[in-house]
């Protein structure tokens, strides 16, 4: 299956999970310890598409605000976004919103949005209800999930979800 363009960047908040979702779909690991991303880098997975596969180029970016510049340079040739907030962390979920009008700013062509709200596994210790962000998502046409990198959680659903949403070269 050739596609145009499988490229999904990750975006979000410093230590929300993304290099750990990223892991936890690429191959099925977890660290308490993740070490923290540089710049970018990506890793790549096939994916169920129809009756064949594709693969899909995932870009973690690093959430520090001294990389920010570079985290544009990969969401530009990408089809679909992932954002990424800590559920335990309120500021998180603010920075994702504010990712979220970026791209829209900066990317003139339509992009699909993944909402995701991590570390759904500390429920104790929530501070962004699901209903905040569903609701958030919901009227502004992203697809909304909680996952859990720890315990696996709905993370093959963040980039399945998006399967169906590759382009196709004609
Ligand atoms: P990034 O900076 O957004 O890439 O975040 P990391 O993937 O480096 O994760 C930051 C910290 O949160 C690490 O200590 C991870 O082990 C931890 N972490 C990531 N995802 C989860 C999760 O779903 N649940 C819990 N409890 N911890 C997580």
């Amino acid at each position: 299956m050739i596609t145009s363009s499988s490229k999904v960047v990750v975006l979000g908040h410093a230590s929300v999970g993304k290099s750990s979702l990223v892991l936890r779909f690429c191959k099925g690991q977890f660290f308490e310890y993740q070490e923290p991303t540089v710049g970018a880098a990506f890793l790549t997975k096939s994916i169920p598409f129809g009756n064949e596969e594709a693969k899909m180029e995932i870009w973690d970016t690093a959430g520090q605000e001294r990389y920010h510049s570079l985290a544009r340079m990969y969401y530009r040739g990408a089809y679909a976004a992932v954002i990424v907030y800590d559920i335990t962390n309120k500021e998180s979920f603010i920075k994702a919103k504010e990712w979220a009008k970026e791209l829209h700013q900066q990317i003139p062509e339509e992009i699909n949005i993944v909402l995701v709200g991590n570390k759904s596994d500390l429920e104790s210790l929530r501070t962004v209800s699901f209903d905040e962000a569903s609701d958030y998502a919901k009227s502004s046409g992203y697809i909304f999930l909680e996952t859990s990198a720890k315990t696996g959680e709905n993370v093959d659903d963040v980039f399945f979800s998006l399967a169906e949403k590759l382009p196709k070269t004609p």
